[in-house]
């Protein structure tokens, strides 16, 4: 199957069987098992990370609605496998305790997501950080290296890391991709040798702002240990959750692609504006090679933070609120909101200054999101004018 009819018909081979169109939301907690040898096989199955042989046997331990979403992010990213969490924090915490017995560290590329930059930092989960530009990966890589993390395009500043060139630099070491900007439409990171594909499924592929999730691509090997840590941890996606991801993923490259043309514009807009001051919009040859669009993230930057505050402020149809990959567009401030928890350094060593503010362009008409940009940067312009 082409890629955009895997968006519509993967995690979906087994309903015509089941004589039903749409998948079956399932609820339960607990499973019968009247043949009590088959229940024990099932559960030595998912003991081991492997899907169950035959009864899910417990909801935290296998869910067939959010299986089949797994299924169908898998098909999208080219992938053997993915897991799901309860949120794409959970899926980052899931792939470092997975990580502990390869090594003592993690490598990272700053800027990374506010919450993912806290989670290395506070070496919460038992293994060190050492923040590394993607130049200098291969000269820290070492044999007690656990894991390399990069997020490209990277949240907030959209900057492009080249994941063939971190993968060749990484060696032996496995690299997670957090390609929740991308998306699968855009980005297919295992095809550049990545071992993991990170997505906060909170964001495009749910798509509407009303459901939270995690989720990893990886190969079967590798998935295996995710599900043991899900299920000795409890940090499961909830099958609602499933059924709304399983069904944004059948839209996903339609809503990705009219919002990314609606980002186009607006980029080229705000470039003009005598109130910005820097469009950060990916673009150039690693563009070219990597992706298959700039999608629909863009981040700019006005005078100071004061001026970013006013921005947000002033918006009418666009709402000021984080999160982002949503039908309808969002504008938030990352110094004061998603990135307030990265130490000062942190934000300093990505970029994440004061003036800058994210933009997520939802698939609404353009002309309606640029009167609002418009208007709300407007007054900033006399001051700006001498930039
Ligand atoms: C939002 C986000 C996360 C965290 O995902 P949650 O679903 O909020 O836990 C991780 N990475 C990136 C790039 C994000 O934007």
């Amino acid at each position: 199957m082409r890629r955009r009819t895997q968006e519509v018909h993967a995690g979906r081979e087994d309903l015509a069987a089941l004589g039903v169109h749409a998948p079956p939301l399932d609820l339960s907690t607990t499973y019968p098992l009247p043949d009590a040898a088959a229940g024990t096989a099932s559960i030595d199955a998912l003991a081991s990370g492997q899907l169950p042989t035959g009864s899910p046997v417990y909801a935290r331990l296998h869910n067939p609605t959010v299986g089949r979403f797994e299924q169908g992010l898998a098909a999208l990213e080219g992938a053997q496998a993915a897991v799901a969490f309860g949120s794409g924090m959970a899926a980052l915490t899931a792939v470092l305790l997975a990580s502990k017995g390869a090594g003592d560290h993690v490598i990272a590329v700053r800027p990374l997501y506010g919450g993912s930059d806290h989670l290395l930092a506070s070496e919460l989960m038992g293994l060190r950080v050492v923040w590394a530009e993607p130049h200098e990966i291969a000269s820290r890589v070492g044999p007690s290296t656990a894991l390399v993390l990069i997020e490209t395009p990277a949240n907030p500043t959209l900057a492009l890391v080249d994941i063939a060139q971190v993968v060749a630099d990484a060696g032996d070491v496995p690299v997670l991709v957090d390609s929740t900007f991308a998306t699968p439409v855009l980005q297919r990171p295992l095809a550049h040798g990545a071992a993991y594909v990170l997505h906060s499924a909170t964001k495009f592929l749910g798509g509407h702002g009303d459901v939270i999730g995690g989720v990893i691509a990886c190969s079967e090997a590798r998935a295996q240990p995710l599900r043991q840590v899900r299920i000795a941890t409890g940090a499961l996606l909830h099958p609602l959750a499933g059924y709304l991801l399983h069904r944004g993923l059948q839209t996903l490259g339609l809503r990705v692609r009219a919002a990314q043309s609606n980002a186009q514009e607006l980029a080229a807009r705000l470039a003009a504006h005598p109130a910005v001051h820097a469009v950060h919009y990916p673009s150039g040859p690693l563009l070219e090679r990597q992706m298959d669009g700039p999608g629909s993230l863009i981040a700019f930057r006005v005078q100071d933070a004061a001026q970013a505050r006013f921005v947000m402020g002033q918006l009418g149809l666009i709402t000021p609120a984080v999160s982002l990959g949503s039908v309808d567009t969002l504008i938030q401030h990352p110094a004061g909101l998603t990135h307030r928890i990265v130490s000062e350094q942190g934000r300093a060593a990505g970029q994440v200054v004061g003036g800058l503010l994210r933009l997520s362009v939802g698939i609404e008409d353009p002309e309606d999101l640029w009167a609002d940009l418009d208007q709300a940067l407007r007054p900033l312009s006399g001051a700006a004018a001498a930039k």
